[in-house]
């Protein structure tokens, strides 16, 4: 703490007769945080997924280094609703940031990045912002617009629109490398590089194409799941390899902006192939198969691109003598299916897509080598990032400090549930809202639309792929009941308003503003 003051003291935000301004010794920690956009932990071989899928040697260095937490969950999980809730330490109901289809982020609520922005960091986001109202808090942005693109995207600089050239992982990985060589080095910094890979359509860079040499990969068990006995809402999903798949997902038609240089190498790779599957014109399992090894190629490759550029980053530090001094988070705005369930996307409750990646690094703090189980969010974020500047968190944050799991000391009080709601619905995939409570071993979820009004109970010992529901089954009566008044309980905490705006599903939902009563 004296160290902080000393250093608030020198940038001139406390007054004092005696001290001089002066640097301090040692700053603040500095802050990196390495996002990506639908980063899958499957993905990520320091979790060892038993595909194998790939092999990410910079992402695995951070949990070798520091520490990788098993059971990360998000709040809602979709893009833009989960990056609100990382700025602000707050729900989806709190913040306002329901969906990616009419939400619109509201800058003059509270977030880490101002405080820290305020306290003296130079802050800076480069890359995918998603939250439509311009970055606040900020001393430097360079953000895609919406989405973005893969190849030659333009891009918004502090307020500019400006156009770039070459593989948009790659761009955000130099803008990031630029701003941190040029930022004022009397200050800590804070810097959020933001990727837009692995988002859909998952484009690899050009020098990715062809990498896994044509592999075929292992299936997930679950490739071919029937739903069987599963509410009719999972049932009812446009999210599958099977129907939904375009053929731009497919790489059967080409993406735009690329240059025709860049037009010639995608076409050497995927035209050849491209003609090879239309003559072989699978149907049936054989052509979900095949979608399947065309979406692990471009998935598996763009992650590849990330991994790449979260080497340069660490390298960075290293070079600069930074490392010692940066806490650096490597995680994902939510999972993702590969293939599981027969799906690609997010937005469920189950595992897949509920778990995100993170790995921190922190030296001096955080044994190197550590796994974490304990139930973390990214509602998390705002806070540590708080605690770990030694600075006060505004009381309507609903996280909490990831700083003493850090440190290998796991507070009495620490969670054990955790409460979720989603709610964009209908498009795109059909995924019905719903809201539930997740403990270590189940899940009770609600799926509450007027036309499909159903329970689940998911228990992830005895059902680890999350394929049975077993609300109805006398066995787990009791457990039934005692979730039920968790999730009561966890919905007050976290003050969940009795009935839901409209507007909160993108697309309101006959009924929608229906109150989500609990049975007895
Ligand atoms: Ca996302």
């Amino acid at each position: 703490m004296a160290r902080w003051i000393l250093f608030l003291v020198g940038i001139g935000l406390l007054e004092s007769a005696t001290a001089p301004v002066l640097a301090t010794e040692k700053q603040p920690p500095n802050i990196l945080f390495i996002f990506s956009d639908d980063l899958a932990f499957q993905a990520i071989s320091a979790y060892g997924e038993k595909r194998q899928l790939l092999q990410t040697p910079n992402m695995d260095r951070l949990a070798r280094e520091g520490i990788r937490f098993d059971r990360c969950l998000v709040t809602n999980s979709i893009c833009g609703p989960s990056r609100a809730t990382i700025l602000t330490g707050k729900y989806s109901h709190m913040n306002g940031f329901y969906n990616n289809n009419n939400s619109k982020f509201d800058s003059t609520q509270p977030t880490f990045a101002k405080t820290l922005q305020q306290s003296g960091y130079s802050t800076a986001v480069v890359g995918k912002w998603h939250l439509v109202s311009d970055p606040v808090g900020f001393d430097h942005w360079q953000i895609l617009p919406g989405q973005g693109v893969y190849y030659n995207p333009p891009m918004v600089r502090n307020g500019e629109k400006i156009k770039e050239s070459g593989y948009t992982t790659d761009i955000i990985t130099d803008r990031s490398i630029e701003w941190l060589q040029n930022r004022d080095k009397t200050k800590p910094f804070l810097l959020m590089a933001q990727h837009k890979a692995p988002h859909r359509e998952w484009s690899p860079a050009i020098r990715h194409l062809g990498w896994d040499m044509d592999r075929v990969y292992p299936e997930p068990e679950t490739l071919f799941d029937d739903f069987n006995g599963r509410s009719r809402a999972v049932a009812d999903h446009d999210m599958g390899l099977e129907k939904t798949f375009t053929e731009l997902d497919a790489k059967l038609t080409t993406p735009t902006g690329m240059t025709p240089e860049q037009l010639t190498q995608w076409n050497a790779f995927y035209a050849p192939r491209n003609e090879a599957f239309r003559k072989a014109a699978p149907t049936g399992k054989d052509l979900v198969r095949w979608r399947y090894n065309r979406y692990m190629h471009d998935y598996l490759g763009c992650v590849k691109a990330v991994d790449e550029s979260v080497g340069r980053l660490l390298e960075y530090l290293d070079q600069e003598g930074l490392a010692e001094n940066t806490i650096v988070v490597c995680s994902s705005d939510q999972g993702f299916y590969l293939g599981e369930h027969g799906w690609f996307d997010k937005r469920w409750i189950f595992e897949e897509s509920l778990r995100t990646p993170m790995l921190i690094r922190w030296p001096g703090n955080t044994k190197p080598g550590t796994v974490n189980k304990d139930l973390v969010s990214l509602l998390d974020v705002a806070e540590t990032f708080l605690d770990v500047a030694g600075l006060p968190v505004p009381k309507e944050m609903q996280g909490r400090s990831l700083v003493p799991l850090l440190r290998g000391e796991r507070p009495s009080s620490w969670r054990d549930s955790f409460y979720y709601h989603y709610y964009e619905f209908p498009a795109p995939h059909r995924v019905r809202p719903h809201y539930g409570v997740v403990t270590d071993r189940f899940k009770l979820v609600h799926y509450y639309n007027s036309d499909i009004d159903e329970w689940e109970l998911l228990d992830r010992e005895k059902d680890p792929l999350e394929v049975k529901n077993f609300y109805k089954d006398p066995a787990y009566a009791q457990t039934v009941k005692q979730l039920h008044a968790e999730l009561e309980r966890l919905r007050k905490e976290v003050k969940e308003p009795e009935t839901t705006p409209p507007e909160a599903y993108g697309k309101a939902p006959e009924n929608a503003t229906k109150k989500a009563a609990v049975p007895k």
